[in-house]
Formats: structure tokens, sequence, C-alpha cells
């Protein structure tokens, strides 16, 4: 039996009906952009494999990093306890992010991040014998599966079995262009009602709706109107922060600051899952008290793990190298010149870029499923060329390793080409 037979014995994968499921690539190895399946077969990662890996597959810089805590420090509980990583990488993230950022909590992934960032919210108004229990959120969202990450996203398909046991969150159109005063008047007809704790967004692209993109002035204009009611705004960074859109973080593209922040994905280059949520001091005063029941009771077994807290703090020093800097312009660069030679084309509907993300719209005739026929064909010929791409419905989108060559990412844009061609 090969690798993928021997996988489906077991294993359940994520996102997948296995009844129609095609087989499981089995991936041996990987090097900078490049995978390479159990037979040889090269596979350039123009999705830095779910946006987690900016820096390249098998990262040595990183992988040393790891090697010297897991010898030093491998792991030790946070409650009661500290230790030199988590205060490192608090001491570097911190004076990166907007300056009211001031304290942090660590957890294990995406939708960890925003479960926090969400109890926070609400905890901090109960703390305050005040009744705010809902939360706000995007149309078409995505916070992650956990449960409240869940009930913030709004793919319903993701979400529709657990309708009846999910907190309560009320969803407003997003700002795109044309729907800019819906968005405003649907937040503040919500925001004034008090009965709101937060609003979670994903600043200036949504992931998996498919790399929704708005401005950062109406991004702007909805965190005045919170502030103004004293809704708590949450920035979801998982996806676009550690320099994605073209700078560190999304919300440097704000003039308001954000109340929380959520963080995952690249924070240790694909390595090793962890996710941090910061926060206001205005926040953290709000559990700070003599009542013991006022404090967070959060926590996870792995909490600030020092080997992860070692491969985000690697992970940020690499981000900062100017050569990084450098690429993640290039690649920005490269992104524009593309978009001018593709956007007349016959079968493009629309396109757009921010930092090192791109996406087209094909035109299909029809409307697209997530996870349509359409959707397959186009994975599968992609696939077939060694590229991997995974569409969202008729939309493709790249967003690569930021160490990827000129060539390389040159094959990605002619494999799209070929694409609209072909499919
Ligand atoms: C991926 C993602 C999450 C969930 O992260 P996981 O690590 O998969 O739990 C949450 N928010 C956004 C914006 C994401 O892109």
């Amino acid at each position: 039996m090969n690798l993928s037979e021997r996988d489906i014995q077991y294993n359940w994968h994520p996102y997948t009906q296995h009844k129609t499921a095609q087989t499981h690539i089995a991936i041996a190895k990987g090097e900078g952009a490049l995978l390479w399946d159990e037979n040889g077969k090269e596979y350039i990662d123009a999705i830095a494999s779910w946006w987690v890996n900016p820096y390249g597959h098998s990262n040595k810089f990183i992988a040393d990093a790891i090697y010297k805590q897991l010898t030093t420090l491998e792991h030790v509980l946070f409650g009661g306890f500290t230790h030199e990583p988590a205060v490192q990488v608090a001491e570097k993230l911190i004076p990166m992010l907007p300056d009211n950022q001031k304290k942090l909590f660590y957890s294990d992934n995406g939708s960890t991040a925003v479960e926090i960032a969400i109890k926070v919210a609400l905890q901090f108004f109960y703390n305050k014998d005040e009744k705010r229990t809902k939360i706000i959120a995007f149309e078409n969202a995505f916070h992650g599966d956990t449960f409240a990450a869940m009930a913030a996203s709004g793919i319903s398909f993701f979400t529709e079995a657990f309708r009846g046991s999910l907190i309560e969150v009320v969803r407003i159109p997003v700002p795109t262009q044309g729907n800019e005063q819906a968005s405003y008047d649907a937040l503040e007809a919500l925001a004034k009602t008090g009965e709101f704790a937060g609003f979670i967004f994903e600043p200036l692209v949504q992931g998996a709706a498919g790399m929704v993109m708005y401005d950062a002035a109406e991004l702007d204009k909805l965190m005045a109107i919170c502030k103004k009611h004293q809704v708590f705004t949450i920035a979801d960074e998982v996806m676009t922060g550690f320099g994605k859109t073209g700078k560190n973080f999304a919300c440097d593209y704000l003039t308001e600051q954000p109340d929380m922040m959520c963080l995952s994905k690249a924070l240790t280059g694909g390595t090793i899952p962890m996710a941090i949520t910061t926060f206001t001091q205005e926040l953290f005063d709000g559990f700070y008290d003599d009542d013991v029941n006022k404090a967070l009771f959060h926590g996870h077994t792995f909490t600030a793990n020092p080997t992860g807290c070692a491969a985000a703090l690697a992970s940020m020093q690499l981000l900062e190298a100017e050569e990084m800097q450098q690429n993640i312009k290039r690649i920005n660069r490269q992104h524009l010149e593309f978009q001018q030679k593709i956007q007349n084309h016959a079968r493009v509907t629309t396109t757009r870029v921010l930092g090192v993300i791109f996406a087209l719209e094909i035109k299909t005739g029809e409307a697209e499923s997530y996870y349509g026929n359409f959707r397959n064909k186009l994975y599968n010929f992609f696939i077939g060329k060694g590229v991997i791409l995974r569409p969202v419905g008729n939309i493709v989108y790249v967003l690569p390793p930021y160490i990827i060559s000129d060539a390389q990412l040159e094959k990605i844009y002619q494999t799209v080409e070929e694409a609209l061609e072909e499919c």
C-alpha cells in the first residue's frame, strides 16, 4: 500500500466528504516554496499551505531555534510559571502592534484566538453587570470552527448543523464598493441598541470568502461607530497578519485602533501550532479585581508552549529582515503586473491585489458554489500542472510564500492563464 492508501484507512480529513473525495496527495518533503509527493512529483505551494508558511518549508533558521529550545526547555505549564521565550515574544510583538495593544494571551490556533477575544468581550460586560451578550460580524466572514468562532463565521454551510447552539451574532454587509452606506447604517443601528459586546472582522481581506477586499477608510468609519457606542472591535488578523497585506498587519493601514487582535497562521512560520490574542489595557483592567470570579478562566494545556514561542520569535526575526521585506514588495509588484496583463481577459470578471495576495474571478455563466464542479475542475487542472491552488468557487487566489522565486511565481501565473483557456 502506498501512503495515500494507508492514510484513508484511519485518517479523517478536514472539510472532506470522504465518500466522494479524491485521493489525498501524500507529501514526502518540502523545501522553500516547493513540495514533493511520495512519487517524487514536484508542486509549487502557491497558497503557503493555507497561509501559514511565508518563509518557506523546512526553514533552517526556524528549525534551529526550535531544536535549541527543545533541548533547553521544551514545555512548562503557564499557570503559575513563565519562561524566557514567552516574555521575548511579547516584548517583540507588542511594539509591532497598534500602540494601544498592551497585553497578550497565548493559545493554540486561530479559532482559539477568536474564542478568547469573544469570551473577553462578553465577560468584560458581565464583570460590570452590564447586559451585552451579542456580537456583530460581517457577512461571509470566516473566524474558525470552534463554537464562538463558528458563530461569528458567516459561510452558512460550515455552520448550518449547529445553528441552535451558537451565541447570537448579527451580520452586517461588507463595505465593498457600493455597499459602504448599507454597512455603516446596519452597524449604527445595531451598535446603538447597547446589546452588543463586540464587532469582529477580518481587516481589509476576507480570506476564506475568496480574498474579498474592502478599503481601510471604510473600516475606519465602522470602527469609529463602534467606539462611539462602546462596542469592542476585534481585528481577526489570523490570515492577514505578518506581512500578507504588504504591511506587518492589516491594521497598520488604519487610523482607528482595534481593541483586540487575533494572530496565528504565519505567527510560527508554519511550524508549530500557536496563536495569540492581544488586548488594550482597558480590557485587561476589566478583569483585574480582588474578586477571583472576575478573572478570565480560560487556558489551554499548551498555552505559551516554549517551543512554539521560540518558533514565533525566529519567524518574527525573519519577517523583519530587509530581504524578506523586499520579497514582499517584489511579489506585490509582480502581482500588479500580472493583474495588468490579465484583467481584460474575456473570462476574467474582476481581479484584486493587496500585498502578496492576488485574486481573480472567472466568468462561468452560472453561480458557483464553494466546492462545486467548476471549482474541482480548476483544482485538478492546477494539481496536474504541479501548482497547489485551492479555488473558492470560481475565485482563484495566489498567496505564495514570500521566499518564492521569480520563476516559480511566473509558473503560477502561466498556469492560471492556461486554466482560463482550458477549463
Ligand atoms: C484560518 C482562520 C481562522 C481559524 O484558524 P485555525 O487555526 O484554522 O483555527 C480564523 N480566522 C481567520 C481570519 C482565518 O483565516
